[in-house]
């Protein structure tokens, strides 16, 4: 079945012209050779292929659209996702000095051993339980995707770091005490957090320096935090700004 669609859909722009011209010709038939009385219905007809045409293509630009942001595993947002949402929070951050945004990156503690331990399926299952813990966390204005392994970032919106940082703390909280399930034996799973917060960063920076920066810092952050794990760092507490 899968095979089939996929198929299919390798023939799309091959398919759909055609249908555009087997159309063209219908209406061109209906003008010159169809009694007038079946003029109605014949274009009715046509509409109706149309129509139909119209929502399957439609229904698989959405599809398509909605997988390419996507990351399969835990349906959260995925990269690309991330890199388009923080180039328009930067955007408005660099415009309107009140506009914050903090970034936190998150990665599950030790999990190599989970994997070892428990096979990679039971891992897969922790990455998505993961998943719905931050997703049901967040509000529903902040960008939760994940940035790839066992790896998670979330863009906080018109957050400074106080806020931020009680947010990060209540998931390293409830994570720590969550019962991810008999895959695993219930094993305990922690996660270590960097974050940063725009409002940390000189103001006068360039779009693209901002970008690069909130990364590289929340990432910098993490690495702190990876050194004592289960716990949440702040890049200034860093001491680098
Ligand atoms: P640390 O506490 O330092 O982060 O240790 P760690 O074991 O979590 O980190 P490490 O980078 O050594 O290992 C990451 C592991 O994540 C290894 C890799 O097999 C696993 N992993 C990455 N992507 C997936 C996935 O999609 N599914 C599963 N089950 N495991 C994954
Ligand atoms: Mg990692
Ligand atoms: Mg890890």
């Amino acid at each position: 079945m899968y095979f089939k669609i996929w198929n299919l859909t390798q023939w799309a722009p091959l398919i759909l012209p055609l249908l555009g011209v087997v159309l063209g010709l219908v209406g061109y038939g209906n003008n010159h050779f169809l009694p007038v009385e079946y003029e109605f219905e014949a274009w009715l007809t046509i509409t109706l292929v149309l129509i139909f045409n119209g929502v399957i293509v439609g229904w698989t630009i959405k599809n398509l659209a909605r997988r390419a942001t996507m990351d399969s595993l835990t349906g959260l947002g995925n990269k690309g996702l991330f890199y388009y949402c923080l180039q328009n929070e930067t955007q408005k951050f660099l415009k309107k000095s009140k506009s914050s945004f903090s970034l936190a990156m998150l990665d599950i503690d030790n999990f190599k051993c989970v994997n070892d331990q428990y096979g990679h399926p039971a891992g897969d299952c922790v990455l998505k339980q993961l998943a719905q813990i931050l997703e049901r966390n967040v509000r529903s204005t902040d960008v939760v995707v994940r940035w790839g392994g066992e790896e998670f970032a979330i863009i906080l919106l018109d957050t400074e770091v106080e806020g931020a940082l009680a947010f990060l703390e209540r998931i390293r909280e409830i994570t720590e005490n969550y019962d991810f399930g008999p895959e695993v034996q219930s094993q305990k799973i922690t996660v270590s957090v960097g974050v940063v917060s725009v409002k940390e960063l000189d103001q006068k920076l360039e779009e693209e320096d901002v970008i690069t920066d909130v990364v590289k810092f929340a990432d910098q952050a993490l690495y702190q935090a990876k050194r004592t794990r289960n716990c949440v760092i702040d890049y200034a507490q860093l001491g680098l700004t």
